[in-house]
């Protein structure tokens, strides 16, 4: 045992758990090793076939079937040199997770003798039976055919012996059934018009890349005390509990020392994550109790968001070795706060730039802001579809709840940007200004931004879309969501935008204009025509729910509503024109999303009905029968003055557990008959607003209740764990 390096559970339990990694090794000798990665390859394939995949990841060229066979002969043996046996085509399915089918690379050649085989047709192209993947009506369920087809730019990898192809999933007739596709159609669109633009600034520019820095919120649970409460169990959320006495009120949790077990599972986690090549980086306390956070290294987007998939995967997974259970849920005990997943967005080019960089020179300073009035403008035209590509059901419950930014999309800059573009608002047209400088088209008079902008987004962490120096930070996406969704939406909206710049730049260019003044024009117009979206105060305040209605910004509380931009005709246009998704493809999505939502209603409906009818309701009955005993019990034995002195007290309490336990029943009742009543709605939006409406407002009265009675009843009898022993780890 001592030829391995241990956890701090691993020594207090005296036994190893999960992978043992030997002390000698550092992160970099291990980093990646489970992953076909270009270096692997490199070893791996013939020089031919390495030039032909590395072309085909950077700049999207064809492989040939010759190739292909040769890269999956290189594959399974790098696999097998491994310990596998199983390859699975590996994807994003709309159900929201991560979707595999494993299938041996066993052949069998007759005379009971087999081989081990993995073509290129079975790396380029699966099949899986796909017909219990949500498709929203795009696959009938007689056309049930889905085909996985494997994405080069993401490197394979092995999972629990099982080598992993990242892939994409469409449908017979080749609509898209995952978030994959959309996200890289819409790279492929934003790199298109994106390079175009770059060349008015850098001619050496040809490819430009979005890049993500993911930071995932999760809490911590005893793996015992969950399995204790079936509603986490079902819904992955506590559906009642009363306040711990103490929670987060002294904050004292917010980046403390790590918990000792809580520690050894980061370790273990990252451990994994690095074999994997997911480059985790940070981790520490987040503010609510047993609540934390890791994030990696930023990357580009389509690996990003592979990597934060597979860490929300393997974190399940390590957890279960250390006896926690994960909770990714956007609000798992009410109360305090929820998580979130900060996407941290940004353009990178192959010329190693970051464009959200404001550069040394007047020329960088010149081109960072005319990306960054380009980027106020997307945002300001599709506010409604940046809230609706993080609608959730769960995160319903966090955003405008005064711990997470609100249901409206703004954007915050800071102040010494706004000062900037307040300048630069001010400023006459560029074509004055040049032309009393002989006319020369020359960058000058830009207000210059500091090389370094002094961090001052710590001091507004309530905005939704904030600009962090070098790059966006998107806060209101949910913690348990793909990122892939609003990511190909930010990506999509920036294209379209520059798009429209070009357009704009070049008829002031057709027109005679010198080129910079007319890129400067068209800057100081988005400027000014966004300024709307752009709010630096406090975004939780309820002012600004008032002054956002009068900027005419949207605030969609609910997601059967929020959606309905995804749906809008300037939505099906966008992504049309762009060819990232079509109508068709948009209204499956649309109905497959309301239909989740009215799903996890429904089925937290029924949690908290079956809990309240089968435990909490016996008990308090159980509980209230031994008061109403001792009560008969004084009466016997004290005279009666006494006792109606004594008594008083316990008989309104005996009162009050009845009138909870009434309220329960009728609640319950009435609930499950608003749930039968939706039900029959056959329109998908209509229930969705149904069971919002009609059926979830039972959730909080029915919680007052059952709340109010875990603080009567005896703490023995209680049959759920409470949120003073979920929340805080031994
Ligand atoms: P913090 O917010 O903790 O101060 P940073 O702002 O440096 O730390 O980084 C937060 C996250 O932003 C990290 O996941 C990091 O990788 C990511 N990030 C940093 N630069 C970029 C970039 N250019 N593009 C995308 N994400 C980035
Ligand atoms: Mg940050």
């Amino acid at each position: 045992m001592s030829n391995f390096r241990f956890t701090a559970l691993e020594k207090t339990l005296n036994r190893p758990i999960g992978i043992v990694v030997p002390p000698s090794l550092k992160v970099s000798d291990y980093y990646g090793s489970m992953t076909f990665n270009s270096q692997t390859m490199k070893e791996h394939l013939t020089d031919e076939a390495y030039k032909v995949v590395m072309s085909a990841i950077e700049k999207g060229t064809r492989i040939d079937r010759k190739i292909t066979d040769q890269i999956a002969s290189a594959m399974k043996a790098w696999a097998l040199n491994r310990g596998v046996s199983h390859y699975t085509h590996w994807f994003h399915p709309l159900t929201g997770s991560t979707a595999e089918k494993h299938d041996a690379f066993i052949h069998p050649t007759g005379q009971g003798k087999a081989i081990e085989q993995f073509q290129g047709d079975s790396l380029i192209q699966q099949e899986p039976d796909a017909s219990s993947f949500p498709s929203g009506g795009i696959r009938s369920t007689f056309e049930a055919r889905g085909y996985t087809a494997w994405d080069p730019t993401s490197p394979a990898f092995i999972l629990d012996n099982t080598l992993c192809i990242p892939t994409i999933f469409v449908s017979y007739t080749g609509d898209s059934l995952d978030y994959k596709t959309p996200l890289l159609k819409s790279m492929r669109a934003l790199d298109t018009i994106a390079v175009e633009v770059c060349k008015y600034f850098d001619k050496n520019i040809d490819k430009v890349y979005p890049t993500l820095g993911w930071e995932q919120e999760y809490f911590l649970v005893d793996a015992a005390l969950y399995a204790a409460r079936p509603d986490m169990v079902l819904t992955g959320k506590t559906v009642f509990g009363h306040p711990s006495a103490k929670d987060q009120q002294l904050s004292d949790h917010y980046f403390g020392t790590i918990h000792n077990r809580a520690l050894a599972f980061m370790q273990d986690l990252e451990i994994e994550s690095h074999k994997l090549g997911i480059p985790l980086k940070t981790r520490h306390n987040e503010v609510a109790p047993s609540q934390f956070e890791c994030a990696p290294v930023f990357e580009e987007v389509n690996i990003a968001v592979d990597h934060n998939q597979l860490l929300m995967h393997i974190m399940d997974v390590v957890a279960r070795r250390h006896e926690f259970k994960v909770l990714l849920h956007e609000k798992p005990y009410a109360g305090i706060n929820g998580s979130g997943k900060h996407n941290n967005w940004s353009l990178a080019t192959n010329t190693g730039l970051n464009l959200l960089s404001p550069g040394k020179s007047a020329s960088d300073n010149f081109r960072f802001i005319a990306i960054l009035s380009n980027i106020l403008k997307a945002v300001h035209t599709h506010e409604g579809l940046m809230r609706a590509s993080v609608a959730s059901e769960g995160n319903d419950l966090r955003l405008g709840a005064h711990e997470a930014p609100p249901a409206i999309i703004s954007v915050f800059v800071g102040e010494q940007i706004t000062a900037t573009l307040e300048e630069i608002e001010k400023m006459p047209s560029r074509k004055a200004l040049t032309s009393n400088n002989g006319n020369k088209d020359i960058i000058l008079d830009i207000p210059k931004i500091p090389e370094i902008l002094f961090d001052n987004t710590d001091r507004n962490r309530t905005s939704p879309f904030a600009f962090t120096g070098n790059k966006f930070e998107f806060r209101a996406v949910g913690s348990s969501a793909n990122t892939a969704k609003p990511m190909f939406v930010l990506n999509t909206i920036m294209a379209d935008q520059l798009n429209h710049f070009k357009q704009d730049v070049d008829k002031l260019l057709a027109e005679g204009m010198k080129k910079n003044d007319a890129i400067f024009n068209v800057t100081r117009r988005y400027i000014i025509e966004s300024k709307n979206i752009r709010f630096e105060g406090n975004s939780y305040s309820d002012e600004w729910i008032k002054e956002a209605a009068n900027r005419g910004l949207s605030n969609n509380r609910s997601t059967p509503e929020a959606l309905e931009a995804f749906v809008s005709e300037k939505t099906i246009e966008l992504f049309r024109k762009h060819q990232v998704m079509t109508e068709k493809e948009l209204l499956a999505r649309f109905d497959i999303k309301l239909e989740k939502y009215t799903k996890k209603i429904q089925i937290e409906s029924r949690v908290i009905g079956d809990l309240a009818t089968n435990h909490i309701l016996p008990t308090a009955i159980h509980y209230q029968n031994r008061l109403i005993e001792n009560a008969r019990g004084l009466k016997e034995v004290l005279d009666s003055k006494t006792f109606v002195k004594l008594s008083r007290n316990q008989l309104n309490t005996i009162k009050d557990i009845s009138n909870h336990i009434s309220s329960i029943k009728d609640d319950v009742e009435m609930m499950t008959e608003a749930r039968k009543e939706a039900n029959l709605i056959e329109h998908v939006q209509q229930k969705a607003i149904a069971y919002k409406d009609e059926v979830k407002p039972y959730f909080e009265k029915i919680r007052y209740n059952v709340d109010k009675l875990e603080m009567l009843v005896d703490d023995e009898l209680w049959p759920l764990p409470k949120y003073r022993e979920l929340l805080f780890i031994k």
